[in-house]
C-alpha cells in the first residue's frame, strides 16, 4: 500500500467477497490492515511526530520507541473507543459498499448480527461522516445548478420557493460533453435566497466554470464571481423550470427513491445532510468497477475522519 499509486485489486483492496472473507477472518489482519490504511508510509508517532517501526504492547497499543508514547490504532479515527469487533466494522464497511444502494440500518442490524437498531443506525451515520473528504476537488467545466426540496408534500407541477418544512437541497451537477454526467456536490439550505445560493456555488465550482441555472434572481449576481452564468430560459406556464436542467432533474428524483426505498423515507430533517453525503459519494463513485475500491476508499476516509460520539450523532447538528 503506498500513497500516489493507484490501488491494486488482491494487493490493496479485497478484490473479490472471497477474498474478503480470507483476508479478514482474524481480529489481527483486520488491525494490520487499519493501520496500513493509517500510516500508508509507514508508522509516524502521533505525539513526536517522527517516523519509527513501533511495537506492540500486550493491550495492542503502539508504543512509539522514540518518545514512549502509546497510542491505540483506532484512536483519532471513527472506530475509536468501539467496543464490537474490527471484523464486524470491516463487514459493515463491505455491505455498506458493495451493495449498490447502500444498507439500511435494518438491513444491517439483521445481516450483522448488531445487538440493536441503534447501534446499526449509528455505526451508519458514523460512516456517512467519513464519506465526504474535507478539501476535495472543485467541480469543473459545464455545471447544472438547482434546488429540489426533499420530504413534505408537493403538488405535481407546483413549484414554491422557501417553503415550510419540506427541505431544501441544492444540487450542482457537472455536465459531460457530449452527454453523460460528472461529479456532484449537495446541500441543504435554508431558504433559496442569493446569500444561500452564490456561497454554495462558490465552494464547489472551480472560478471560471459556466453555471447553467434557470431564471430565478438569486443567482444573479454569479459573474462576479468570475463564472460564467448561463440561464436557461423556462416559459412563464407553469411548467416545472427543472424540466430545462434535465441532469439535475433526474439525479433529483434518483436521490429521493433512494431515500424512500433503501430508507423507507424516514430520514429527519437534521440528518439530511450526512445521507446526501452518503448518495454523493455513491453517485461519485458509480462507474468504479470494482465494489472492493470503494471498500478501500472508505476504509481510508474512515482512519482519516475523527470519531464522533452517539451524543453528537443522535442530537447535534453543526450544519444549522
Ligand atoms: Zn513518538
Amino acid at each position: 500500500m503506498r500513497t500516489g499509486a493507484p490501488p491494486v485489486a488482491g494487493q490493496d483492496y479485497p478484490g473479490t467477497y472471497q477474498q474478503f472473507l480470507q483476508w479478514f477472518g482474524e481480529e489481527a489482519a483486520c488491525r494490520r490492515y487499519l493501520l496500513q490504511c493509517r500510516w500508508p508510509d509507514g508508522f509516524a508517532c502521533p505525539r513526536c511526530g517522527k517516523k519509527t517501526e513501533p511495537w506492540t504492547t500486550a493491550r495492542g497499543y503502539l508504543h512509539c520507541r522514540l518518545c514512549g508514547g502509546e497510542v491505540s490504532a483506532t484512536a483519532g479515527t471513527i472506530f475509536e473507543g468501539t467496543r464490537i469487533s474490527l471484523r464486524t466494522w470491516f463487514s459493515t464497511i463491505w455491505l455498506v459498499t458493495s451493495q449498490k444502494d447502500g444498507a439500511s440500518a435494518l438491513g444491517l442490524k439483521r445481516v450483522l448480527g448488531l445487538g440493536s437498531y441503534q447501534t446499526a443506525w449509528a455505526w451508519l451515520h458514523k460512516l456517512r461522516r467519513a464519506m465526504v473528504r474535507p478539501g476535495r476537488d472543485r467541480l469543473g467545466g459545464r455545471i447544472e445548478v438547482d434546488e429540489t426540496y426533499v420530504g413534505g408534500s408537493q403538488k405535481a407541477g407546483q413549484r414554491e420557493r422557501g417553503a415550510e418544512r419540506r427541505q431544501i437541497v441544492l444540487i450542482a451537477l457537472e455536465l459531460h460533453w457530449p452527454k453523460g454526467f460528472g461529479r456532484v456536490r449537495m446541500r441543504r439550505v435554508p431558504d433559496v435566497a442569493g446569500s444561500s445560493l452564490v456561497p454554495f456555488i462558490c465552494e464547489v465550482a472551480q472560478k471560471g466554470s459556466q453555471i447553467l441555472t434557470d431564471g430565478w434572481r438569486g443567482y444573479n449576481g454569479l459573474e462576479d464571481y468570475g463564472y460564467v452564468h448561463k440561464r436557461v430560459v423556462v416559459s412563464d406556464t407553469g411548467d416545472p423550470a427543472h424540466v430545462s436542467l434535465p441532469g439535475i432533474h433526474r439525479l433529483a428524483a434518483l436521490l429521493k427513491r433512494w431515500l424512500l426505498s433503501t430508507h423507507q423515507g424516514s430520514v429527519s430533517s437534521k440528518h439530511l445532510d450526512y445521507y446526501l453525503d452518503e448518495y454523493t459519494f455513491r453517485f461519485n463513485r458509480r462507474a468504479s468497477r470494482s465494489r472492493g475500491l470503494l471498500f478501500y476508499r472508505l476504509m481510508q476516509q474512515a482512519v482519516a475522519t475523527g470519531p464522533s460520539s452517539c451524543r453528537q450523532i443522535v442530537g447535534h447538528d453543526p450544519k444549522l
